[in-house]
Formats: C-alpha cells, structure tokens, sequence
C-alpha cells in the first residue's frame, strides 16, 4: 500500500486547476490519478461542431499540463474506501492519502436512451459530447441542404447545459448564410419549461430560436432513437404523449451521471438520483468525510455544471483543504457561480453568469450581456483558450 499526502482523481479542468494551486502553495506528496494521456478543453467543442474551430486546438497531452512536483499515476480509479484512507487502481494496486480530492468529471450514459448507443456516429447521429463526433456534427451540417434537423436536450443535470441549443444556432445562422433555412426544419427538444434557467435570458433566446424558425418542444424529451429507420420519438412530459420523428441529422446529448464506480461508491450523495458526489455546497468538503473534497462535474452542486463554475471552485477547494491540513476549519466560500456562453450566431454570443440564488454575477459590469456580441464571440474563441491553457491550469486565475 503506498501512502500520499493528497491524492487528487482526474485530471480534468478541476483536477489540474487544484494540483496547481496546492503546488503553488508549497504542498508535496501530491499524485493525481488520470488514465487519459490527452487533455481537452471541451468548451471548444462546440465550435468543432460548428465548423469554426480545429479538433486539434482542443487537446494537449496530459503530460503537458501536469504541475511540476506532482506524480502522476496513469491509472483509473476504481474504488475508494473513505474509511481506511485508500483508493483502489485499475490495476488493483491500492494508494493511502492523508487527503483526497475527487474530480473525475461525468459519465455520458450513451445506453440511457434506447437505440442511442447503436446509433451515434453513425445514420447521420452525432454529438459534440465526444470528440470522436465533433468533427462529424460540421460535416452533417455542411451536407444538408434540405429536411429535418433535430437537436435534443436530456432530462439529466449536464455538463455545460447550454451546449445542446448552441449547436442549433450555429447550425441554423450557417444553413440562414447558405439560403437553404427556409428547406429545413430544425426541432429543439427541450425537458425543462423554458430555454434557460435565468428568465431574462431565456426571453432572448426565445427571440433567437424564432428568428431562425426554430420549433422548440418545452417539457419533452429524446426517449428512443432508430438509426435504421432515421427516427426518434419525443415524449411530451406535460401530456404524457409520443410523437416519432422522422430526421436527416439528429444532434443527440445523452443523459449523464457520476461515473458508475462513485454513483455505487460511499462517497455518492444520497438525494442525487445520479449518484454525484455529497460536498458542502460553500465549502466543497465531504460532509462524512472531512478529509475529502469534491468539485466539477461530479460534485452535487445545485449549480451548472461548467468550466467556468470549476475555475471558481478550484480556488475554494486549494484554501479549504490547506485550512484542514493545518487542522483549521475550512473557511473559503463558492458562491455557486457559472457562467454559459450562449452561442447565438457564427459571430454572436451571450455571456450568462449567475450565483445559486439565480443572480446575475457578470465579470464584465459595464457591457449589457442581455445583448448578443461579437465581441463576445471573438473572447470565447481567442481569448478563453488562452486563458484556460496559461492561467487557470497554472493556478493563476
Ligand atoms: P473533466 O474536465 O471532464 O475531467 C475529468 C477527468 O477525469 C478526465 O481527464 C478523465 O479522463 C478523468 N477520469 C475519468 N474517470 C476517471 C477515473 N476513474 N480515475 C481517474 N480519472 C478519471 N464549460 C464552460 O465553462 N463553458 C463552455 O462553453 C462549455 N462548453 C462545453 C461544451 C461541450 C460540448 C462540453 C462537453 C462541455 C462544455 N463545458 C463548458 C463543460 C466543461 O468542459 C466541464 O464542466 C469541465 O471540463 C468540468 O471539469 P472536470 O474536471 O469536472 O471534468
């Protein structure tokens, strides 16, 4: 059994973002367990879909962004055991920490959906969900000239939930630039009763989906797909109804949970039907377990769950477990912050950003973010990228 003084799990946004803050503040003994050797920034895949930005652009080696000073052990995860202090590898070895924080992001349910599994990457299914279909959603966009298109939304919390109506724009503002939108129908399949959390954002993107024609279905949901026959149906919640759909391109986001191994593990929170992380939703600790913390996708965080929320978390994790290892109570607060850049056009975004009560919480007070941009547009483009590469995975911001 070897022993470190902090083991963090994934290697991810979160994962990466901690372990650089905790080296920054002097601590060793650190491994992270990770088995990809790539990381991604996966903000960037909508614009992969989208036809405005390269694969490539959206993948480093791991190798690369792991802090100096931190031992990486290229294994999965496969058990933790909060009791002994000990998580079990994919290769069964077994690693002791005084510490642990968990940021193993979520799992994409592909068979949560009947005929999804069989279908995506394949009968003109695709997702930005994965990289491997990315590139793929650009290739069936660019392709269609005429038909249905269909845009689904699962019933689950999801990681950036604005993603499954951003790729519509995209798709919709390019086939509007092409003359051929008035040829295709475009279906959004929406479960919850508005387009976004926030009322006034939600009022804009209402005017967005009906400036390109697009039928938007509140409060139904993807409930089957046939790949063979290019058909989903659509379950209406509030009428309990069943209409099947014929499509030329379905751009399809599965349901998502905690990886299986946590949603059965001991660290899972009880009231969270995926089976997602219990954290203290100020201070991220384990409410068990004091010595582990949980943020990203996994943590049951009654926020979005986005790369933006994790850049706000990081900060608060790094001081609350320095505070525990000092034998302090953890003092660090999250606000809940997110934010969603609401991609509304090939040059044209929206910046929400919001707190857990709702709030808007912009990082920019002067500009109107109910307003779409270019500007904005360009800084999610050129600017976040940058910034994610250099300064949130140093630490820095
Ligand atoms: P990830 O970054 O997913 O990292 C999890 C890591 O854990 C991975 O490296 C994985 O290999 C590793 N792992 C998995 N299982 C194990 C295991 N058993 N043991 C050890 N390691 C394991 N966010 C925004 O802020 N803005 C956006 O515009 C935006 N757009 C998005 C668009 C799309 C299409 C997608 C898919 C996501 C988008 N996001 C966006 C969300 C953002 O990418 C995630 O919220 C963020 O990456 C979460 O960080 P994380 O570290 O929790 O998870």
């Amino acid at each position: 059994l070897t022993h470190r003084h902090v083991v963090i799990v994934g290697g991810g946004s979160a994962g990466i973002s901690v372990a650089a803050r905790l080296r920054r503040a002097g601590v060793t003994g650190i491994a992270l367990i990770e088995p990809s050797d790539t990381h991604w920034y996966q903000p960037l895949w909508t614009l992969v879909g989208g036809g405005q930005a390269p694969l490539r652009a959206t993948r480093r080696p791991e190798a690369s962004v792991i802090p100096d000073g931190v031992h990486w052990i290229r294994q999965a995860a496969r058990a933790v055991d909060p009791g002994l202090r000990a998580i079990t590898l994919g290769d069964g070895r077994r690693l002791a920490y005084d510490h642990l924080v968990m940021a193993p992001g979520l799992q994409l349910d592909w068979n949560g959906v009947p005929g999804l599994a069989e279908a995506i990457g394949h009968d003109r299914v695709t997702s930005n969900y994965a990289p491997e279909y990315a590139p793929r959603t650009w290739d069936l966009i660019r392709g269609m000239r005429s038909g249905t298109a269909v845009f689904t939304h699962p019933a689950t919390p999801l990681k950036c939930g604005g993603a499954p109506q951003k790729i519509a724009y995209l798709a919709a503002d390019h086939w509007r630039k092409q003359k051929v939108l008035d040829r295709i129908r475009i279906i959004l399949v929406i479960p919850d009763p508005a387009l976004f959390k926030v009322p006034a954002w939600s009022e804009v993107l209402q005017k967005v989906a009906s400036r390109y024609g697009i039928e938007v279905r509140l409060r139904s949901e993807m409930t089957a797909v046939d790949g063979d026959a290019r058909e989903l149906t659509v379950t209406d919640h509030t009428t309990g109804t069943k209409e099947t759909l014929a499509y030329d391109l379905l751009h399809a986001v599965p349901p998502q949970s905690a990886p299986d191994w946590v949603k059965t593990g001991p660290l899972a929170d009880p009231a969270s039907p995926q089976g997602f992380i219990a954290a203290d939703k100020h201070t991220l600790q384990h409410p068990r377990h004091s010595e582990v913390f949980a943020l990203g996708d996994v943590a049951n965080l009654p926020t979005s769950k986005t790369g933006a929320a994790v850049r706000k978390q990081a900060p608060a994790v790094a001081a609350n477990l320095l505070a525990v290892m000092k034998g302090a109570e953890p003092t660090r607060r999250y606000d809940g912050y997110t934010s969603c850049p609401l991609v509304t056009a090939r040059d044209k975004m929206l910046l929400a950003e919001f707190d857990y009560d709702l709030r808007p919480t912009p990082s920019f007070p002067l500009i109107d973010t109910f307003k779409e941009r270019r500007g904005m547009w360009l800084f999610k483009r050129y600017g976040l990228p940058p910034l994610y590469w250099h300064g949130m995975l140093t630490g820095r911001i």
